[in-house]
């Protein structure tokens, strides 16, 4: 668990928001062709020739993050990787973020540092620039908002509506590992809570804690299926979980779907951990949550061409809207599939 650093505490209260604003961003240095005008002025000035895509995501301290476990570096990058992840869904590419943050007197400048870092090193990480945002105070806590911007692909948007009977349905890497990587984190929290002299050992569950602290977005799936010119017919990013993002792209396509539980793809160490947990694998991969990977449904046609690719795994079948939306259980039965993303999680 994570110990205070008590060697340096600048209270952020003690400098004005001004050399606050300039302490964190002044490592930042604008690449993209597009940003004309980056932090500094009243507002920034991008160029784009075609359409831009836009979208935003909030952090809530005590809702979306537990800094008991979760590090201020991994916070600031996971923040920044949650919206181009979105983008990225959209068959687009990333090329501006602007964050706000608001944070309590509880923080100080060296936190912010810590979180900035995180902020940067994704930044350079993804090649997108940081071109303003907001700071301010909070009564308690702290609140991340991320803007990303980007460009829309020359064959357009890739939306969740373009699904057709007959496409196959792809998800790129494996899924399910960032839900079981929480659990664990939650696990750990309890125990040193009794005892905070024990630190856990947790060599064997680094792949899914690194999943959940540390995710990534799929950047180079776009890349992928632009060299192998695959253009999916619709597209969306596994945030609440497998379930419920699929019922998103068939609910909007206006389509029916069978995905086949024993295609799901999952690594090893999900699998030996939900064992340990006494938790269904399948149940965790339909409806954990957070692994940022790409779902997708393609074109018959393009089957070939993405069929020996080990990031990509076809899981199912578009349907007609009668046949409903199916799981394919292991002994051929099927059963109604059902969102329980993080979003319907009883509270
Ligand atoms: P204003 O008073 O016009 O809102 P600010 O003093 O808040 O201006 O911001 C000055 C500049 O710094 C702007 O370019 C703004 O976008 C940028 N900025 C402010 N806070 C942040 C932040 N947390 N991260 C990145 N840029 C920021
Ligand atoms: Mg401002």
């Amino acid at each position: 668990m994570i110990e205070q650093k008590k060697s340096s505490h600048t209270k952020i209260d003690s400098i004005g928001e001004f050399t606050l604003i300039n302490h964190l961003t002044k490592n930042f240095s604008s690449k993209q062709k597009s940003t004309i005008v980056g932090i500094g002025d009243d507002a920034a000035v991008l160029n784009f020739n075609g359409n831009a895509v836009v979208t935003t995501d909030m952090l809530i301290e005590g809702v979306h993050f537990d800094l008991s476990y979760m590090p201020l570096k991994h916070l600031g990058y996971k923040s920044i990787v949650v919206n181009l992840s979105d983008l990225y869904a959209m068959g687009a590419n990333a090329s501006q973020v602007l964050v706000s943050i608001a944070a309590s007197n509880r923080f100080t400048l060296e936190a912010l540092d810590e979180l900035y870092q995180g902020i940067k090193l994704a930044c350079e990480n993804y090649g997108v620039d940081l071109v303003g945002g907001d700071t301010t105070s909070s009564v308690k806590g702290m609140q991340i908002s991320v803007t990303a911007i980007g460009a829309t692909p020359k064959s357009g948007p890739i939306l969740r509506k373009g699904a057709k009977e007959n496409d196959l349905i792809v998800v790129s890497g494996d899924i399910g590992s960032a839900f079981m990587g929480l659990k664990v984190l939650e696990r750990e929290k309890e125990v040193f809570k009794v005892n905070p002299k024990n630190q856990p050992d947790l060599e064997k569950y680094t792949y899914i804690i690194e999943r959940q602290l540390k995710p990534e977005a799929r950047k180079d799936i776009i890349k992928l299926l632009s060299e192998l010119n695959v253009v999916p017919t619709s597209m969306i990013d596994i945030s609440d979980g497998l379930s419920s993002e699929l019922l998103h792209i068939c609910k909007n396509s206006e389509v029916g779907c069978d995905l086949y539980e024993n295609k799901i793809p999952l690594d090893p160490q999900l699998i030996s951990v939900c064992e340990e947990f006494k938790l269904d694998s399948t149940t965790i991969a339909l409806n954990g949550g957070e692994d940022y990977e790409l779902l997708m449904t393609i074109s018959q046609k393009d089957f070939p061409k993405i069929k020996a690719n080990p990031s990509l795994t076809v899981i199912g079948y578009i349907k007609d809207k009668n046949s409903g939306c199916n799981l394919v259980l292991r002994d051929n039965s099927s059963v109604a599939l059902k969102a329980r993303g993080w979003g319907s999680k009883e509270d």
